[in-house]
């Protein structure tokens, strides 16, 4: 952890400062401070003196300059700036001033750290006598200047010297940064650093505005969460600064006071839900839970700090912020290392953060000097930080962008891929399909046995040439042929020389049906029809006669090698106008039955085709 090791002697070294810096006191020498002299107003320090002044000091219980006994011993600040950690000492300052000039002049006491509890002013001399009694324990209205920090007029006529003195008592820390300048200058530094302010409060309250919005547009909680810390984050340092007593409730002083352990808490508990939405921590474990912890005991401070004493309420605030803080940068730094990119920017936008934090608790808390300073410091940070933490965000929005169009783009290719595949698997199917119909359709107008076609082939192919015999005036003629005595080859040499057979009269008929439209048909166990569209009786006579010339000339040898000779017997019909193909069939049927009736082996035509 190298983060860790950085921040651990970035704090002893801060530690080893502090020590050093305390001890630079001396015995009470105070000089006089010129005020007209423009560089021992810069060096005001040089001429202050003080008096630290436990509960049982004497000077605890004076409430005004005259009340000091003459014998207290005065700490000399020699240079130093009065930082001091929380104590319940009353702090006197001192200060003897003279205008070397001859005209009167006007300047300002000016302290810079505006979370006093009680600040007394005395202008005094053998002549004046001027106090004034401010601190934020009253009410910001009752202020004599609209200023965050404390401005005590400092005027002198021409020659004239005076003593200026601060009683100084709070309960938190006490730090009395103190500058003496003149009215131009107050409103010069004045502008520049409330533009400087109006910037930083004006960017974060942008971003927190934007980040509001973004989350009401997306619904994604990281965002109203980022916008929960900013503006948490600006309210603190906003408080801190002394703007809030100034500008939120200038006549409330519980909230002048209690509004800082408060928005401590506030930040924490910010900075938690933050943290674990950004960091996308899983729900329901170790860590999450005890993130979750770490939220209720925030919640709880926070009510808390309306009810304890500002001095215990603070410690326990800054205590557990820092301690939570530093175990969300840990998760941090332990989900960059798991590989997950945005934590790497939150890591470092915390890093950073951190020492701000650090550097401006101390100045805060008073333990190192120039709150002014660190301040401006603070805000650097922050604005850095909340730049990081920004673009942190832009980051995981990219990475979710670019999960998701992974994501769509993977669905796309994946779905690519099944069309193609189930339009493949369908186009084959459909091949095979193709094929096997292909397959039916022949076999269902096929004859098995012979090869020729079939009734069914018949069935469907009469009509048709019917039809169009009708349309063109073209002849049509069909011719049943029977083989005789069919049923004795069978009883006489077995069936399957009967299926020898009647492969023979395929093979006779297929001889002779030669033309492209001819059709040979077995239409039952020994029954045959040849459809002859084009052809007319005579025609059909013919080829029938040489049809059965032929089987009768030829024969078959059954397997034991006898030879066996068939005759067939045909009847034709040719289609008459408006007949059918029932009627045709009929017709060429009852001139099979008159061939066979008048000795087989022979052509009859059905007499009707003469009329
Ligand atoms: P006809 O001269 O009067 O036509 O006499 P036929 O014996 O041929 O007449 P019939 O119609 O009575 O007999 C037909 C015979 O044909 C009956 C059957 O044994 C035979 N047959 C029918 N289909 C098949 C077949 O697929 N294979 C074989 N081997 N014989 C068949
Ligand atoms: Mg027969
Ligand atoms: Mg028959």
């Amino acid at each position: 952890m190298p983060y860790l090791r950085v921040l651990l002697s970035f704090l002893v070294l801060i530690i080893i400062g502090i020590s050093t810096q305390a001890k630079a006191e001396t015995q009470a020498q105070c000089p006089v401070l010129d005020a007209s002299d423009p560089s021992q107003r810069a060096a005001l320090m040089d001429y202050v003196c003080y008096i630290a002044a436990p509960p049982e000091h004497p000077a605890h219980q004076a409430t005004k300059p005259s009340e000091l006994k003459g014998e207290l011993e005065w700490t000399y600040a020699n240079g130093n700036d009065l930082v001091f950690s929380h104590t319940d000492s009353v702090y006197w300052v001192t200060v003897n001033v003279v205008n070397r000039l001859d005209t009167r002049q006007l300047w300002y006491l000016k302290l810079n750290y505006p979370l006093l509890d009680h600040v007394s002013y005395w202008i005094s001399n053998t002549s004046i006598n001027q106090s004034i009694v401010t601190g934020d324990q009253r009410p910001f209205v009752d202020r004599n200047i609209d200023y965050r920090y404390f401005l005590f007029p400092v005027t002198l006529g021409g020659q004239e010297s005076a003593t200026l003195t601060l009683r100084i008592q709070s309960e938190g820390a006490l730090n009395v940064p103190l500058s003496l300048a003149t009215p131009d200058v107050i409103i010069e530094d004045s502008n520049h650093l409330t533009l400087a302010h109006g910037l930083f409060y004006g960017a974060l309250a942008i971003f927190a505005i934007f980040n509001l919005l973004l989350y009401f547009s997306s619904g994604t909680v990281y965002y109203f969460h980022n916008a929960f810390y900013m503006a948490a984050l600006a309210m603190f340092l906003f408080a801190m600064g002394g703007f809030a007593n100034q500008y939120f409730w200038p006549n409330s002083t519980s909230l002048a006071n209690t509004s800082i352990p408060v928005l401590i808490a506030v930040c924490t508990l910010a900075i938690i839900l933050f943290g674990r939405s950004f960091l996308d921590i899983t729900p329901g474990t170790v860590t999450d839970r005890l993130l979750k912890t770490e939220a209720i005991i925030s919640l709880a401070l926070i009510a808390l700090s309306f009810v304890l004493p500002y001095s215990l309420s603070i410690v326990l605030n800054a205590a557990s912020g820092i301690a939570f803080i530093a175990f969300l940068f840990v998760i941090g730094l332990m989900r960059w290392r798991e590989g997950y990119m945005p934590a790497k920017w939150y890591a470092l936008a915390w890093s950073g953060m951190l020492a701000g934090t650090m550097i401006y608790a101390l100045a805060a808390f008073g333990y190192i000097s120039d709150f002014l300073a660190r301040e401006i410091f603070m805000q650097v940070a922050v604005g850095t930080q909340v730049l990081l933490l920004n673009y942190a965000i832009v980051q995981r929005w990219r990475l979710l962008n670019q999960k998701l169009l992974d994501v769509e783009q993977n669905a796309r290719i994946e779905l690519e891929r099944k069309v193609y595949e189930r339009t493949s698997q369908l186009r084959s199917t459909m091949r095979e399909l193709e094929q096997a119909n292909r397959k039916l359709a022949a076999l269902s107008l096929n004859d098995s046995l012979t090869g020729l076609h079939n009734r069914r082939h018949m069935d469907n192919l009469l009509p048709e040439l019917c039809a169009e015999t009708r349309r063109t005036g073209q002849p049509l003629t069909l011719a049943l042929i029977d083989a005789d005595h069919f049923k004795s080859v069978n009883d006489r040499w077995g069936h399957d020389f009967g299926d020898t057979c009647l492969k023979h009269i395929a093979d006779v008929l297929t001889r002779h049906v030669k033309r492209p439209r001819d059709v040979a048909i077995r239409f039952g166990g020994e029954e045959f029809a040849l459809l002859l569209p084009g052809t007319d009786a005579d025609g059909a006579y013919r080829l029938c006669q040489r049809v059965l010339e032929d089987m009768e000339a030829s024969s078959i040898h059954t397997p034991e090698g006898e030879k066996v000779t068939l005759t067939l017997s045909a009847g034709t019909a040719t289609l008459m106008p408006a007949e059918n193909e029932k009627s045709l069939f009929k017709r060429a049927d009852e001139a099979l039955y008159a061939a066979k009736s008048n000795g087989r082996n022979q052509v009859a035509q059905s007499k009707i085709t003469e009329d």
